[in-house]
């Protein structure tokens, strides 16, 4: 927000004020405290700060007049709203039409009941000021609690397609149906020809997710667009973990394991790719479960055919503190774990007052990462659940000082943990994920969480069968990790890379690694900085690779 205005004297007032959710702060204080430039003719320029107290507020309130009718029954309002809250009552909270203005309003009732009372003359006041809804809505937006994250800013905000086609490049997109029926896709972006190069996402995310707009020089600063114009050929692959195949009329793979991944999907791909282009090999760059399935494959003996490839966070050996964490912490992650699902759904209906909830809550094959903005009026049963489930995750653990009211960030870090670090996402990426995250089957977890416990890559059934054969990665691989990245911490590909060195000490030199610094997970592929702190390296990298 910015305040500006000419003084009697001639002089310039000018005063910039940015609301921000941050650990230690208030939304009274915010708002009531202005930080003020003020240059007069003449004179030196002063800097200051002016503050508000609740009287002022009110009498400020009260110079303005608008359109907007003064609501006797407002304080009634903010009590019932308080007391629905207070309740667990999100049903009714989600089915208000407006719960926005009783929300913000009950707020500065509650401030004024703390202050001396003046609380619900401040109220009215407010509700008499034109622009009181719009003004209502910023303070909503950055401190509204729950009910503005249920509110969903983000989903609202989102760019309507963050990941449209690379402008001006010739694209295609293969698809597959695996012999058990699970839908595959490669997309690809011919921007010359290099590579072939093969970029996978993680679980749950799209591999166009490397492909977004969302930054000052559009997809110019994606992964993806990048490469293209560094005259890669490149293709998007989108295996069975990826939401990038759940397209009208396919059915998303839900019973599968990571080994299914490993030993049907990226063959198929490689293979795909080889045979398209006439390539005799080709180059990976894989982040999460795309590298740690595409290891699985080469060290199962599934696909030969890579010349190197970039692995991304999650190699075969990961550690994590996280899920153990999460576990323990949150209901959340036992709807994934099979057992406990009767006592989710028990607590659901419990919370919402509505059994239908807890019919659906039950025996869930699918979980939605993406979430929607909830409608006004009556809600339809599955708007219901979701509401429900959005509120659940609002107390899913997140890494301090990382404040984020998107209900999708608590699903995406509910099911997996913190797969980015917020500082490094600009908002416009961070609005366009709900676009990039899409249903996740939940039987893989099963070998997923074994990976995590043993730390390191075994079979469904818990076995090792993949650490006999070293020899089959006997080519350059290049390991980069977040220093931050709590969700598989740094010293996984470092244990990678350390085993590699050991069992093929010929070959150590071939096997590097770069850690960046104040990065996270994902964010080192999408992040703000992204096309500058990281994508150059990993294009020169390739490029040295040939
Ligand atoms: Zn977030």
């Amino acid at each position: 927000m910015i305040y500006e205005g000419t003084l009697a004297d001639g002089g310039e007032f000018r005063g910039v004020k940015t609301l921000r959710r941050r650990a230690g702060n208030n939304w009274w204080t915010d708002l009531t405290t202005l930080d003020v430039d003020l240059t007069r003719p003449g004179k030196p320029a002063l800097r200051g700060r002016m503050t508000l107290g609740v009287q002022d507020l009110v009498k400020q309130a009260q110079t303005v007049h608008g359109t907007m009718a003064s609501d006797a029954t407002l304080f009634g309002l903010a009590t019932r709203f308080l007391f629905r809250v207070g309740d667990h009552n999100l049903k009714w909270l989600v089915q208000q039409k407006d719960f926005i203005n009783p929300a913000i309003r009950y707020a500065i009732a509650r401030f004024g009941v703390q202050n001396g009372g003046t609380g619900e003359a401040a109220l009215t006041a407010i509700g008499a000021m034109q622009g009181a809804e719009y003004f209502g809505r910023l303070i909503f937006e950055v401190y509204g609690g729950l009910p503005a994250y249920l509110y969903n800013f983000p989903a609202r905000n989102a760019p309507e397609d963050p990941m449209p086609p690379l402008a001006g490049m010739k694209s295609e997109t293969v698809t597959h149906i695996t012999p058990a029926g699970a839908p595959i896709s490669l997309t690809r972006f011919q921007g010359g020809p290099k590579g072939p190069v093969i970029v996978a996402n993680g679980f749950g995310f799209r591999g166009m997710g490397f492909a977004m707009n969302t930054y000052p020089a559009g997809q110019d600063q994606s992964l993806v667009g990048m490469l293209a114009n560094a005259g890669y050929d490149v293709w998007i692959f989108d295996h069975r973990a990826s939401p990038g195949n759940d397209t009208p009329g396919t059915q998303p793979a839900v019973n599968y394991t990571i080994d299914d991944v490993a030993a049907i999907d990226w063959p198929w791909a490689v293979e795909a790719v080889r045979q398209a282009t006439g390539a005799q090999d080709v180059q990976l760059m894989v982040h999460c479960l795309g590298a740690l399935t595409a290891m699985m494959a080469l060290m199962g003996g599934h696909m030969g055919h890579v010349r190197n490839m970039i692995v991304s966070q999650f190699s075969v050996h990961p550690v994590t503190s996280w899920f153990n964490q999460m576990k323990a912490d949150t209901h959340f992650a036992q709807l994934l774990h099979g057992d406990a699902e009767s006592r989710m759904a028990a607590t659901l209906a419990a919370m919402t007052g509505n059994p239908v909830i807890e019919r659906l809550a039950r025996s869930r094959d699918l979980f939605d990462l993406r979430t929607r903005v909830p409608p006004t009026g009556p809600m339809p049963q599955q708007a219901q659940l979701d509401s429900a489930i959005d509120a659940l995750v609002y107390a899913v653990p997140f890494p301090t000082g990382e404040p984020c009211n998107s209900p999708t960030c608590h699903r995406v870090f509910g099911v997996f943990g913190p797969v980015y670090n917020h500082d490094q996402l600009n908002a416009a990426t961070h609005d366009a994920l709900n676009h990039v995250v899409g249903p996740v089957a939940t039987w893989p977890f099963v070998q997923l969480s074994r990976i995590m416990q043993q730390g390191k890559a075994v079979s469904a059934a818990g076995k090792d069968i993949y650490f006999d054969t070293p020899k089959r990665l006997d080519f350059p691989i290049h390991f980069i990790s977040g220093e931050m990245n709590q969700l598989v911490l740094p010293s996984t590909t470092l244990r990678t890379q350390k085993w590699l060195q050991a069992v093929l000490p010929e070959s150590a030199a071939k096997f590097t690694r770069r850690v960046y610094r104040g990065y996270g997970h994902m964010d080192c592929l999408v992040g703000r900085n992204a096309a500058r702190d990281v994508i150059p390296d990993l294009i020169g990298w390739l490029r040295a690779q040939g």
